[in-house]
């Protein structure tokens, strides 16, 4: 029988790694420079949290959780995270991370699950780096999570991106636009597609998000959301473009970036790319001022973050060219080995010189010389140093530049910052 990896979810390889590792670090990078610190949350949770803090008329909810019972005659219902805000939130609250600082900044690289219907972009199991900050209700703090998000993908080098962005007023604003949007709709109920006619009573807002070609003109034309902001959030709107705009963030208004539950306020937002196909969000967030109290807090804890799905990323990298020059790490030397007692040599040396902080390759199958200096070329080592019985016996060592072709006699006490010499990319420790 012959095991694979299930539908929906895919290995990264060891010649992956380097490119997952680049993104991973330039993100982090980007993250500490604006003061935020790394959160980690275990993959499941009690389904409750997702029920309240995703909400149950949302596609995740409805359809895309892996639920399960943690034994047969268990009550309890677990679920793995289909997203990482909720997580957040509870931590936040479990651990009253707020009664330490009253502004609480942190981030996230995690895997999520979804139980969608894979295709390019979609996947059901996909990591997704994020930030989250909770505490303030200003709208610095919206702007600074939008150009932060737009810093990562900036340094990554992404361009042919669109910044949409919306806000959906307090919680009363969408009361009352939920209303009107109703009375808009409710003359053209026979033509609604049936998502949208469930979606009607259960949640309109999300209506404005349906891609049905057919309900294309009579989205366009109803009502919008930001003509019947309340006062306070349109100044906050306006402060948070006024930002973007002095931070330079180009952006444009999409009356159609809803989200539809009650604990969304003011800034929606959401990143696309043209490099990417059907499924062409990179990434997106806002505000969720009513969430916590909607997870058992006793007041509303103002919060706004983004999250950003990596392989999609990694897609829109890919077709950019933007991957060509990161590679793994090379090896400094390979200590090629022409006896057996050369070889006992190596083993020992090898080990000193990886503490003093050099990466060094051996042969571990026995090989020829040629095979050996075959093998270092491939893995694309600066230096080979042969070792054989004369050299042992004389001390004196030919070090061998593969990259140049070059080649020094060097005494073996100074071949370690011979090479180091030569190779300032390495950090010197404490040999
Ligand atoms: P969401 O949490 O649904 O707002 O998603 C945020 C980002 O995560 C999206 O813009 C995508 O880049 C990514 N994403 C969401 N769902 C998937 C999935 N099933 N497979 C891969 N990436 C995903």
């Amino acid at each position: 029988m012959k095991f694979q990896t299930i539908t929906g979810t895919k290995d990264i390889l060891p010649s992956e790694s380097p490119l997952w590792q680049h993104v991973e670090k330039t993100a982090r990078s980007v993250f500490e420079r604006f003061g935020y610190r790394e959160i980690r949350t275990p993959i499941f949770e009690d389904t409750n949290l997702f029920l309240r803090g995703i909400g149950e008329t949302t596609d995740i909810v409805g359809k895309e959780m892996y639920t399960f019972k943690p034994s047969p005659e268990s009550d309890e219902s677990l679920t793995l995270r289909p997203e990482m805000t909720a997580s957040v939130m509870r931590a936040y609250l479990q651990h009253s991370l707020g009664a330490q600082s009253p502004v609480v900044k942190v981030y996230y690289i995690s895997e999520l699950f979804r139980k969608e219907r894979p295709q390019k972009g979609r996947y059901r199991q996909f990591w997704q780096f994020g930030a989250e900050c909770i505490g303030s209700s200003l709208p610095e703090a919206d702007a600074e999570v939008i150009a932060m998000m737009m810093m990562i993908y900036d340094e990554l080098g992404i361009k042919n991106t669109m910044l949409k962005l919306n806000s959906l007023g307090d919680i009363e604003t969408r009361k009352r636009y939920r209303a009107i949007l109703q009375d808009y709709l409710r003359p053209h109920f026979d033509k609604l597609d049936s998502v949208s006619k469930e979606r009607f009573e259960k949640n309109p807002l999300r209506i404005l998000d349906s891609k049905n070609p057919d309900l294309k003109e009579l989205i366009e034309n109803a009502p919008r959301i930001l003509d019947h902001l309340d006062e306070t959030s349109q100044a906050h709107f306006e402060t948070v473009k006024s930002y973007l705009d002095e931070f330079g963030v180009k952006y444009v208004i999409d009356h159609r970036l809803v989200r539809g539950l009650d604990y969304y306020t003011r800034t929606a937002f959401e990143l696309v790319s043209a490099d990417l196909g059907a499924q062409d969000a990179l990434g997106g967030g806002g505000r969720y001022d009513g969430l916590a109290e909607q997870l058992g807090a006793e007041k509303e804890i103002s919060a706004v973050g983004f999250a950003s799905g990596v392989e999609r990323l990694l897609i829109a990298m890919q077709s950019a060219n933007l991957i060509a020059n990161i590679q793994p790490k090379k090896p400094d030397v390979m200590l090629v080995s022409q006896s057996p007692a050369a070889r006992g040599w190596i083993m020992k040396v090898a080990n000193e010189w990886r503490k003093a902080g050099l990466a060094v390759e051996t042969d571990l199958l026995a090989r020829s010389l040629k095979a050996q200096l075959r093998e270092a070329n491939r893995l694309g080592a600066t230096y080979a140093v042969i070792v054989g019985e004369y050299e042992l016996q004389t001390g004196k060592f030919q070090l061998k530049n593969l990259l140049t072709s070059e080649q020094k006699e060097i005494q073996q006490e100074n071949l370690l910052n011979e090479i180091r010499k030569q190779n300032r990319s390495i950090v010197l420790t404490k040999n």
